[in-house]
């Protein structure tokens, strides 16, 4: 076993208070890891407290244990003061927004699935190899003796379900469907996971109408990319958390092999969403533009304005299609 997984689990298992950290734009991955560390270490009686900061998307309220997750004032105000910290499914300081200010003050172990990861806590599990953080928590809870019930094994199944595109992706490994077997087997129901996702507002369709208006392609329809404003948001009525999903309705698209979308968070901030099918290495492009993630699937955020931002990181994008395009050629 892993050096840092035994480190974390000795830790953990002598920690009195721990505060769980997951990362700013949380994701679905993030939100089950998160909860699962959360509620496991709650179960082996430790006083523990979750803390992300930033709004949690609305549809995850779905699993009533999502609202046990605070934001950073209200952890900040609460006075805890843990003894160890135990951040998921970040890969850099940015991530976790002002929870950064804790690092270096208190034991911190960072377990995470991204190969962007810049190692930056006390102890460091840092494994590409898993389709998603949730994995690896599962086998934290497992080591620490964590009795899991259905509700612990059905939020833990949904890291594993989410990351892989409910086990599409080319990330759905043996190991993927071997845990959430075992989740599955532990009272985990995959039906209350997509319960979250098949909860969808009618006005959610009109966005994806003025999303799919947008819509543009460069070198012959390989990729493709669209974008939000701030205005079509709010002329929609939704938020940004309601255009989940919508960049991998452009990766479906036939004959794409690179993914863009741009998501006017906040006025003249931008969220880029990357998503490639076979060969295009996402995360190369991410850490360029500041950001980070997989290969087939990163991100990152630029400020300026929406119209300039689309231009430059196309530009960047069609660079880098095209010289990564030639090394896949060259093999
Ligand atoms: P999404 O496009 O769904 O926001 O993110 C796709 C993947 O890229 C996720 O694994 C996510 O953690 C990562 N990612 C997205 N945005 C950023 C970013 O700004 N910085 C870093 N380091 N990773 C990001
Ligand atoms: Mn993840």
């Amino acid at each position: 076993m892993n050096r840092d997984f035994l480190s974390i689990v000795g830790e953990l298992n002598l920690a009195k208070k721990v505060l769980v950290v997951g990362h700013i734009m949380p994701d679905g991955d993030d939100i089950s890891s998160v909860l699962s560390a959360t509620l496991g270490l709650q179960k082996l009686g430790k006083e523990v407290l979750a803390g992300i900061d930033w709004r949690i998307p609305w549809y995850f309220y779905e699993f009533d244990e999502t609202n046990i997750i605070k934001g950073y004032d209200e952890v900040i105000n609460s006075g805890f003061e843990p003894d160890f910290m135990l951040i998921v499914d970040a890969s850099s300081p940015d991530r976790i927004g002002r929870f950064q200010e804790s690092l270096g003050k208190v034991r911190t172990a960072v377990v995470d699935h991204h190969g962007t990861n810049t190692l930056f806590g006390t102890l460091n599990w840092v494994d590409t190899r898993f389709g998603s953080t949730a994995q690896m928590v599962l086998r934290i809870n497992t080591e620490l003796g964590v009795p899991y019930d259905e509700r612990l094994a059905t939020i833990n199944l949904m890291g594993i379900a989410t990351d892989t595109g409910f086990f599409r992706y080319s990330n759905a490994d043996e190991t993927v469907f071997a845990d959430a077997t075992k989740l599955v087997s532990m009272g985990g129901k995959a039906y209350l996971v997509s319960r979250i996702f098949e909860n969808k507002r009618i006005e959610q369709f009109k966005l994806l109408s003025t999303m799919e208006e947008h819509i543009r392609t460069e070198n012959d329809g390989q990729i493709v990319y669209s974008y939000l404003s701030k205005e079509d948001y709010e002329s929609n009525n939704c938020t940004e958390d309601d255009s989940g999903g919508f960049v991998g309705e452009l990766r479906s698209i036939q004959g794409v092999e690179l993914a863009i979308f741009f998501s006017e968070y906040e006025k003249n901030e931008v969220h880029i969403s990357f998503r490639s099918k076979d060969w295009f290495d996402c995360s190369r492009l991410a850490v360029l533009l500041g950001g980070g993630g997989h290969p087939r699937a990163a991100g990152c955020t630029l400020k300026g304005e929406l119209s300039v931002i689309v231009e430059q990181v196309i530009r960047e994008a069609k660079l880098m299609f095209n010289t990564q395009l030639e090394a896949v050629k060259n093999i």
